[in-house]
This record gives C-alpha cells, structure tokens and sequence, in this order.
C-alpha cells in the first residue's frame, strides 16, 4: 500500500499528511476496517459503534456506563481544576461535571481496578472500596489455586540458585490469606527441593491473581525434572498447583538472547526526575529516528513524549483521567497530543502504525506484559523503535514497599521483574535492544523490532 502520509510529507504538505492520518487512525476493535468519525461515535461498516464520550473515544469491547450515583459538588469540581493547574472557567468547570456525571465499569477486575480512579488519587475519597482484608472473610471451603504463567526458563544449570516471577490465580472460594495473617507463602519445588518460599504480601480474593517473585534451587544432577508451584503454610500444610511444568537441568545453559547489561546512570532524585531521564532518552531516539508519530501506552493524563515535537497518541483505561486529560492539554494548547481509552492488549490500530511506541513506568502493571509487548511490535513501523522507560527491577521476597502493598490492596497489578526476564521477553516478541540505562533500579531500554 502508498504511504500516503510519507507522501504527503515528502511534498512538503505535513499539515494535510496529519489531518488524513488522524482520520484513518482507529480500526474496528471486531474486524480491523477503519472506523468513521461521526458526532458521537466511531462507527464501523461491520455494524460495531464506539462511544465518544467528553471528547474521548472510548475503543473498548465491555464497558458498562452508568450514571454517577452523585455529582461533583462545587467544592470538589474546584479541587479537580487545580489538581491539574488549570485556570478556572466556567466552561471547564461544565465539562469537569460533565465527565464525572458518568462511571464506567468493567468486567475485568483488573480493568476496573485502575478505572474511575481518578477522584480517589486526588483524595476525593467518595467512591472507597471495601479494603481486600475487609472482604477476606474464611469461610469452610477449600483454598485453590493455579498458574497463570511463569518465568523460569526451560532449561537450568545444575544446582544453580535463581529466582523467577510466578503469577498464581486464586481458583477457589477461599482468600488465600496472606502470611501476615498466619496465611501462605509461595514456593518452587523441583525434586523435592524448596528454596526459601515468598510470603503472600497481600490477601489474594478468589478470581484475583498476584505475580510474586519465587526462590529456585536447580538439582545437583542433570536429567529431565517436574517444577511445581506450591504454597506453604506454617501448620506444614501444602497445598499444590494441579499444573507441572517440564524442566531440564544441565552443565551449562546457552541463552537464546543477549542479557541487558544497562549503563549505570546518575541516582534519580525522586520519580520526576526519573522521568525526565527517560524523556530526553526517548527525544533523543526521536531525534535520531526523524519520528513524526508515537504511541504512548498508558500514559494516564501526563503524557511523557508530549513536548518532544511529534504526533502523540496516548492510550490509557482509566476513562476519566483521558477526558480531564483532554480539557487540560486542550486549555494548555497542545494540539499535537489525542488521548483515546483502550486496552493494551487490544489496540485499535493498524499493523505498522507508529514510528515509535512508548510507555513509562507502566509494562509492570500488566497481568501479561508479553502480549503488550506483541501488540506494541505489530503497529510500530519496521525500523521503529520501542521505549520501555522506568520500570522497576530486581526482585523483592520479604517486605515489599508499604506503597505497593497499598496498591495490590486496591487490586492494581505490581510486579517488578528482573534483568533477566526483561531480556527474555524482549527476545520473546522479537524486540533487540540497541541502548538501555538503569538509574537506580529504573531501567530504561530502546529497543528495535
Ligand atoms: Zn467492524
């Protein structure tokens, strides 16, 4: 197919290029045909229609929208406004109400969790959810529970010490109590070996899920083992994941991919600063790469790459913050940055569309960061390149961060991954990275598809 709009840039006409790539931005979340824009919808020739809702699209397969049970009092329309440094007018104070006469909810409790989460962050606390530990209640049923995934490689060196994320799903009736509360801890059991088991940090509801980093101690002898994933109690009850994954253990181990070995940067002096590290990074990249158009993966209502003179799409599922978002880049004058809500997994674009895609601290609130990864690759350009920035690293057994402990309550996804794993599901998708930086623990890679 003609690149019409490297086309039309080549003539010089960048303006006309941008206009007619906006128009044919998104596709049909059904079956891929470019959507057409009317006053209040996207809609499709296959029959689909998608909500525009405050300016926002909303590209999303189940999304119930329901009235506000009560609107924003003055007081706290004043509080939104100047959370976001925006002057104050009565048109902006309309289109805040607005935005908050209406709450979306969504099917995935993962979704949902980081939906309608706005107020709350700006501690308008009226919507507060029942805090995990008060829905906990044991009853007589039996705890459960099974793999979703995990990051120990397919082969091992004899007798060798690692640790690799599992993520387990409560598939049973029963929380499955956290350690604190005389609860469990994770373990790897290869040939009757556990390393040291991971505490549960937090109560896991039946239907949630939680990744954990876990000990592993390989066997001594080569040879073709089971892994099993058990949780441990201290009354010596085991309890077994019904799935067994092979394992192969041998002298020596020859990986597929190169290991990130990152620069050591400067120790950030706080999230912002960090931030700004992995800004300038990516404006570099930009610069070098001549970038006209980025996607940027949940970028919540502060995109990143929205100064660095380019086309921004930022995508994010939280439905509220994108359409304060959009007041407030639209007073600010931005007219280079569009926000739409979807899901990552499920991006409403074309193969091939972006000349870059990036996001910021946000791959490790992914359930499954593999596929957004995928997703990320298939609508970059070839010879694009894609910026994971600030993700936290390393592994944490024992005691994580109060904060994170506060945020898995909420039922918003925190994992952190090693150096390793990152490297493993880059090589995974077909990614390569070409430069990566760690400040502290934060990495920041480049990577070319
Ligand atoms: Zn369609």
């Amino acid at each position: 197919m003609i690149d019409v709009v490297a086309w039309l840039d080549r003539l010089g006409l960048e303006n006309l290029g941008s206009k007619w790539w906006r128009r044919r931005l998104f596709r049909c979340l059904a079956c891929g045909a470019v959507l057409r824009k009317g006053p209040n919808a996207y809609s499709c020739g296959c029959g689909k229609s998608y909500p525009v809702l405050a300016n926002v699209p909303l590209l999303l397969p189940d999304v119930t929208i329901t009235p506000a049970p009560a609107p924003l009092t003055e007081a706290e329309t004043t509080q939104v406004i100047a959370a976001f440094g925006i002057k104050d007018e009565r048109s902006t104070r309309q289109r805040i109400a607005a935005i908050f006469a209406r709450t979306y909810q969504f099917a995935d409790s993962f979704l949902e969790a980081e939906n309608n989460y706005l107020l709350q962050r700006l501690a308008i606390n009226r919507e507060a959810r029942p805090s995990v530990e008060a829905l906990a209640v044991p009853g007589s049923g039996q705890a459960v529970f099974a793999v979703i995934r995990h990051y120990v490689p397919a082969t091992l060196v004899c007798g060798a010490a690692s640790s690799h994320n599992v993520r387990i799903r409560n598939t049973g009736t029963e929380p499955l109590l956290r350690r604190a509360r005389d609860g469990w801890s994770l373990a790897l059991r290869m040939a009757d070996l556990d390393a040291d088991p991971t505490p549960l940090p937090v109560t896991v509801l039946p239907g949630r899920e939680i990744t954990l980093p876990v000990r592993l101690l390989a066997p001594a002898a080569p040879g073709n083992y089971e892994l099993s994933v058990v949780l441990l109690h201290p009354d010596g009850r085991v309890l077994p994941a019904s799935q067994r994954f092979p394992i192969t253990v041998q002298p020596t181990v020859k990986r597929p991919y190169k290991v990130l070995d990152p620069i050591r940067g400067p120790l950030p002096a706080d999230y912002d600063a960090d931030h700004m590290i992995g800004i300038r990074l990516v404006e570099r990249a930009v610069n070098l790469a001549r970038a006209r158009r980025g996607l940027e993966i949940a970028s919540s209502s502060s995109p990143a790459t929205c100064n660095l003179g380019c086309l921004t799409v930022n995508v994010d599922i939280d439905v509220q913050t994108m359409q304060v978002a959009d007041v407030v880049f639209e007073k600010r004058g931005y007219s280079n940055v569009i926000f739409a809500c979807c899901d990552a997994l499920h991006l409403p674009f074309a193969d091939a569309t972006f000349d870059f895609v990036s996001t910021f601290a946000a791959l490790h609130h992914f359930a499954d960061p593999v596929s957004v990864l995928r997703e990320a690759v298939r609508v970059v350009k070839p010879g694009g390149f894609v910026a994971i920035m600030c993700e936290p690293t390393g592994h944490e057994f024992e005691k994580p961060h109060p904060q994170i402990v506060e945020v898995l309550e909420h039922g918003v996804n925190e994992q952190i991954f090693s150096l390793d794993e990152y490297a493993r599901m880059f090589h995974t998708v077909g990614l390569r990275p070409t430069s990566s930086q760690l400040d502290d623990d934060s990495l920041k890679v480049i990577l070319r598809r």
